[in-house]
């Protein structure tokens, strides 16, 4: 048997990422720690993806490698009683498509260990609109809740508004009745943003430079994919005993800030990783989305392509041009 897969291939510097027709005897090669076989329907291009994709970033660290973080299918045969044939199963992260190979791709391997059953009423394809994205943006929201943040406890801020994190962060707040102002660079998509149930649109430059190290107290609590001056800005704005979660680094790395916020108003800062996330965590992230994800907004913030477009649509990813999700059917 064979199928067709994105693979990315580096050699005396080369870089290239071509759909390629793969064996089944490949793929075992490939991740040869593996024992259940899935038949890959959908998958999505995050923004890791675009920077493997794009060779923009140290993500692939085997070659070659077969891209896709994530993936959703069926299995087709599994060497672990957890899995039968014809169960329906996400994955997201455990450093697939890093050193295992990945989901961009009609098939794949993948060790039981790191497989979450699709929960009842999710689709394969909603399950990769949602994708490693959506995912982490409940992990923030539910870290969040965790901290006492309740809705009566006054504005979130969510950054990066428009992008994948941001667009289901949002989506997910104003389902539980939370008061979100989206920071976006892209103003044209205020009505967007509206639609997925912000109530306040700002512009990211508001945020975006360097400032004081305690600002006018704003926000209950953060959902932030962004990093940089504009992580430290949400820090210094966040009201007394609020917390911030940091997912991302769509502006940068750093962290130009301060520990007033932490030591004067007593801000927790909560880090939020999706990659080598407990199994526990991830199944009750995934059935909370299964249950609250409002299915409208997340048509709304999906765009499909076929398996050879995900290559085209990683340079505009990075750029902060795509809106929302982009899901792959792997089979178109
Ligand atoms: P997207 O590219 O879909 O969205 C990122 C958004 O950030 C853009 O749409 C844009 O939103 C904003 N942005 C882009 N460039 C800048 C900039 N220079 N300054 C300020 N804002 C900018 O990516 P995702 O939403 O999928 O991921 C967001 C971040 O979260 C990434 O850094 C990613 O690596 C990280 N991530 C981390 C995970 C974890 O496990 N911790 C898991 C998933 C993602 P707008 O136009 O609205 O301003």
């Amino acid at each position: 048997m064979t199928f067709k897969a994105i693979l990315l291939t580096k050699a005396n510097d080369q870089f290239a990422a071509q759909v390629k027709e793969l064996t089944d005897e490949e793929l075992r090669a490939g991740t040869p720690e593996a024992n259940v076989t899935v038949a890959v329907e959908y998958s999505t291009v995050n923004y890791k993806d675009a920077l493997a994709l794009a060779n923009k970033g140290p993500v692939v660290r085997k070659w070659p490698m077969v891209a896709g973080i994530d993936a959703a299918g069926t299995v087709l045969e599994s060497a672990d009683a957890r899995f039968s044939p014809g169960d329906k199963v996400v994955l997201n992260g455990w450093g697939v498509g890093e050193q295992y190979w990945g989901g961009l791709a009609q098939r794949a391997r993948f060790k039981a260990d790191w497989l979450v059953p699709l929960p009842a009423g999710l689709g394969t394809r909603q399950a990769m609109a949602i994708g490693t994205a959506g995912y982490t943006a409940m992990l923030c929201c539910l870290a969040l809740r965790e901290q006492g943040v309740e809705p009566g406890s006054g504005e979130i801020l969510v950054t990066g508004a428009s992008g994948g994190v941001g667009s289901i962060a949002v989506s997910i707040l104003a389902g539980w009745g939370y008061r979100v102002v989206a920071s976006t660079g892209r103003s044209a998509e205020a009505t967007y943003l509206k639609t997925l149930g912000a109530s306040v649109v700002i512009d990211r430059a508001e945020l975006a430079s360097p400032g004081k190290p305690l600002q006018r107290e704003r926000w209950a609590g953060v959902v932030d994919a962004v990093g940089s001056h504009t992580l430290a800005n949400a820090c210094a704005q966040t009201r007394y005993g609020g917390a911030v979660t940091a997912c991302g680094l769509a502006q940068g790395m750093d962290f130009p800030a301060t520990v007033a916020p932490f030591i004067l108003r007593g801000v927790r800062l909560i880090g939020i990783d999706s990659v080598m996330c407990p199994l526990p965590h991830r199944q009750n992230a995934w059935g909370r989305l299964a249950a609250d994800l409002d299915r409208g907004k997340l048509d709304a913030a999906t765009t499909e392509v076929a398996l050879a477009q995900a290559i085209v649509v990683a340079p505009a990813l990075l750029a902060g041009k795509v809106r929302g999700r982009v899901v792959v059917n792997v089979n178109a």
